[in-house]
């Protein structure tokens, strides 16, 4: 890397962090220029969805609570259309990567403003990237006009996530800064901030495995979730995330699951090829070897370590190995499908990336 020849690009957004924030709803949607919103959330974060609702009163039009994965084209034009009827001028996300998703597939047609209030570590809510699934193909496309405008996390509202999926979706964020540190298009600013971002969520994750009410190990994964998401979307991501969209959209694995399985490997990939990233992961996990730690990361604090866990089947391994050598996302090493292979087998079976 040039370390003193680059292009960053700083995206606008107003961050407001704290236990108990979401107390600054009403206040943040007055100042997006905001009088009615529709309220965005999944079946299962139904309650807090029509709580978001009753804090704002008569400025909530409305709650949408039927978000699915992976943004159908049905969904996002039955939520166009519902905010249209009611005449709302700003939608709240309120949930993870899926519930963002949605208000992006709403902002991108309408321009209306997204005030997200995240409950995951997914990272979504910083990045201009959305994705739409139409007969069965995810599309995806970076738009200025889907960024959320602000942005609430309160970490009372994480605290809920169960302890698993706290934990992979802490490692998911963790993979968008490991990417970012070696990434083609890689800054002094976003490798700060990426450090930064992994170190926070490696010191939290333990601390939510240990007591999943801790409110300062909830802030930590948040804080660490803002800037892995930061710098997911700000420069662009490699190996590991080929294979997850891979993973994810061909085979229909579980999205954090699968960011937890492959990230080891996807370093130890990238391992001889980008030195300098490693030595920072490694530091920021505070271990010896970037690609065993995330490994270690993983397995000490339960999470699946193997493909074969999570609904992978052997027989797609090869068929896996050719979507994600074609057309690959530039790499630090470049992609060989052979290598790849090999990668996913080691992954399939959960072996230590040593
Ligand atoms: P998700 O949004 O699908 O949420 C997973 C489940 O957890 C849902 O059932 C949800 O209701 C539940 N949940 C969320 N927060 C909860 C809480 N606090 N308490 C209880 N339950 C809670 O999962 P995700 O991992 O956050 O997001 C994954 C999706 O986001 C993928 O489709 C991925 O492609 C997308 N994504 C997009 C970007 C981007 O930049 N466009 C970035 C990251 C992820």
């Amino acid at each position: 890397m040039q370390k003193f020849d680059f292009v960053y690009q700083a995206r606008a957004g107003r961050v407001v962090f704290g236990p108990d924030s979401l107390q600054y709803l009403e206040r943040e949607v007055l100042s997006l220029g905001a009088e009615r919103a529709l309220i965005l959330c999944s079946p299962d974060q139904r309650e807090t969805g029509e709580m978001v609702a009753a804090r704002l009163g008569s400025r909530a039009a409305g709650v949408f609570n039927r978000v699915v994965m992976h943004v159908p084209i049905e969904l996002a034009k039955e939520a166009r259309a519902l905010a249209k009827e009611l005449r709302a001028d700003c939608a709240i996300a309120v949930g993870g990567g899926s519930t963002v998703g949605l208000g992006k597939a709403i902002a991108l047609e309408s321009g209306l403003p997204i005030l997200a209030v995240p409950t995951t570590y997914a990272g979504s809510e910083m990045t201009p990237i959305f994705g739409i699934t139409e007969a069965g193909l995810k599309r995806t496309g970076t738009d200025l006009r889907v960024l959320p405008r602000t942005i609430i996390y309160d970490p009372k509202l994480s605290v809920s996530l169960p302890v698993g999926l706290s934990v992979t979706s802490g490692i998911n964020a963790i993979a968008h800064a490991a990417e970012a540190l070696y990434s083609r298009d890689a800054n002094p600013v976003t490798s700060l901030l990426a450090e930064e971002g992994i170190a926070a969520l490696a010191s939290a994750i333990p601390g939510i495995v240990k007591d999943p009410l801790d409110m300062e190990a909830r802030s930590g994964a948040l804080y660490g979730a803002w800037l892995c998401g930061t710098v997911l979307g700000s420069v662009g991501m490699a190996l590991h995330h080929k294979l997850c969209h891979t993973l994810g959209g061909s085979f229909n694995l579980p999205h954090a699951q699968t960011h937890t399985i492959v990230l080891p490997h996807a370093l130890a990939y990238n391992r001889e090829s980008a030195p300098e990233a490693m030595d920072r992961i490694a530091r920021a996990l505070g271990v010896e070897d970037a690609a065993v730690g995330a490994y270690e990361l993983a397995k000490a604090n339960g999470a699946p370590t193997a493909l074969r866990d999570i609904g992978m089947r052997a027989e797609d391994l090869e068929k896996a190995a050719d979507i994600a050598s074609a057309n690959p996302y530039w790499n630090p090493r470049p992609v060989e499908r052979d290598a790849i292979l090999a990668l996913l087998r080691n992954a399939f079976e959960g072996i230590s990336p040593r």
